[in-house]
């Protein structure tokens, strides 16, 4: 790959010293944490391919991120990496923040719990930092995990939620819990410009394979003709939103004109599945001839998730767009290559 324009941290302070006595580049620059994962990746395109004509910097510590999602990006001379984890500080000039890096596959944010609590919490520090320093707008992925096992449906922005603190799931859900206290905090504070943003289970191109969440494990198990594995009865719920629509959330977002609209706000897809119509949707558009098996469900899972979006709509007019056979029948298209 092409990795003229990869850093590690350390050429970071070099760099900062050299551009102080070059002129002022024209291009705004956009900092993405986590720029090199599922969700990243998308918006480190979307962003390079508006018309302002962003300077886009992706820095990710490839915990779940792979290189290869941000490849095709380099042949754009307004991109550029840096290898970074933001649990340790780090100084970059910027104009907007959005800060997405955090394991988001249960899988991977129990792997190491303790990281997963110091990337939420660290992590959000540093860059909230960073926002204060350059008075950059800062958007937060924060998560549909916040309500944990909601005893109100669909989920509204101003439901408290019910979280297990101590659970095998607690290191995400508080971890993105304590991230949005923080941010509200430097807003009321420091008046840093923040955006919370609260993305529900979302899926498409570029997810990792090997994820371990529910559609890249479904798809990639239909794609081999193997056992599609349900947690539980499957009679649990989700809400599936397509990338394109949820980047298209995160823009309208950051770029909303009103900069006293902090959130936190829901984004997701507010048609709600459950996994058994899930399997068949994914079992019918591969022809796959899996049979569908029932193993044991994770702790604390929770049993029903839907997005209520009436503030995403009068406040950003965004609603998303994409059925859910339309982005599945793409997101298998991608998981082929692997197969
Ligand atoms: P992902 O795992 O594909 O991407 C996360 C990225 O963050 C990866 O590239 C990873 O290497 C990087 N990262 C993790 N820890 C880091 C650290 N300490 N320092 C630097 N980089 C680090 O997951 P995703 O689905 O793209 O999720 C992106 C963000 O959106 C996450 O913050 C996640 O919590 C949030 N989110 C995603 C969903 C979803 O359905 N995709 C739902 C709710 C919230
Ligand atoms: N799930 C499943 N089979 C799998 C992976 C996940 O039945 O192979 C279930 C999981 O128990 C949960 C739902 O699918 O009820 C969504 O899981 P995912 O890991 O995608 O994310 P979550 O919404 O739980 O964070």
């Amino acid at each position: 790959m092409k990795n003229k324009r990869r850093l590690n941290s350390s050429s970071v302070g070099l760099l900062m010293t050299v551009l102080c006595f070059m002129p002022s580049f024209a291009y705004k620059k956009v900092l993405v944490t986590g720029g090199a994962g599922f969700l990243g990746s998308h918006l480190c395109k979307k962003l390079l391919d508006m018309p302002d004509e962003f300077e886009v910097i992706a820095l990710d510590n490839l915990y779940t991120g792979r290189l290869g999602n941000i490849t095709p990006l380099f042949e754009n001379e307004r991109f550029s990496f840096i290898e970074h984890d933001v649990i340790d500080p780090i100084d970059i000039e910027v104009d907007y923040i959005f800060n997405l890096a955090c394991p988001a596959s249960p899988p991977h944010y129990q792997k190491d719990p303790l990281f997963t609590t110091k990337t939420c919490v660290f992590g959000a520090i540093n860059m909230l930092e960073l926002a204060k320093k350059y008075n950059a707008p800062i958007l937060q992925a924060s998560t549909s995990e916040v309500y944990g096992d909601p005893e109100v449906h669909p989920q509204v922005e101003t439901y408290r939620g019910l979280v297990n603190p101590i659970g095998i799931r607690s290191c995400y859900d508080e971890g993105k819990r304590c991230a949005e206290s923080i941010f509200f905090d430097y807003h009321r504070m420091h008046n840093v410009p923040i955006k919370v943003v609260r993305i529900f289970n979302t899926y498409g191109p570029n997810m990792d394979p090997k994820d371990g969440r529910v559609i890249s494990n479904f798809i990639m198990q239909a794609l081999k003709n193997e056992s599609i594995t349900v947690y539980g009865t499957g009679l649990q719920t989700r809400s599936f939103c397509y990338v394109d629509d949820l980047i298209n959330g995160f823009i309208a977002m950051m770029f909303k004109t009103d900069d006293d609209f902090t959130g936190p706000i829901n984004l997701g897809n507010p048609r709600e599945y459950n996994l058994m119509q899930l399997a068949k949707c994914i079992l019918d558009l591969t022809n796959s001839s899996s049979e569908v098996v029932r193993m044991a469900l994770p702790q604390d899972d929770p049993k029903v998730r839907c997005p209520d979006i009436s503030l995403a709509k009068e406040c950003l007019g965004w609603s998303p767009k994409v059925l859910l056979k339309d982005g599945i029948t793409q997101t298998i298209e991608y998981f082929k290559h692997y197969i």
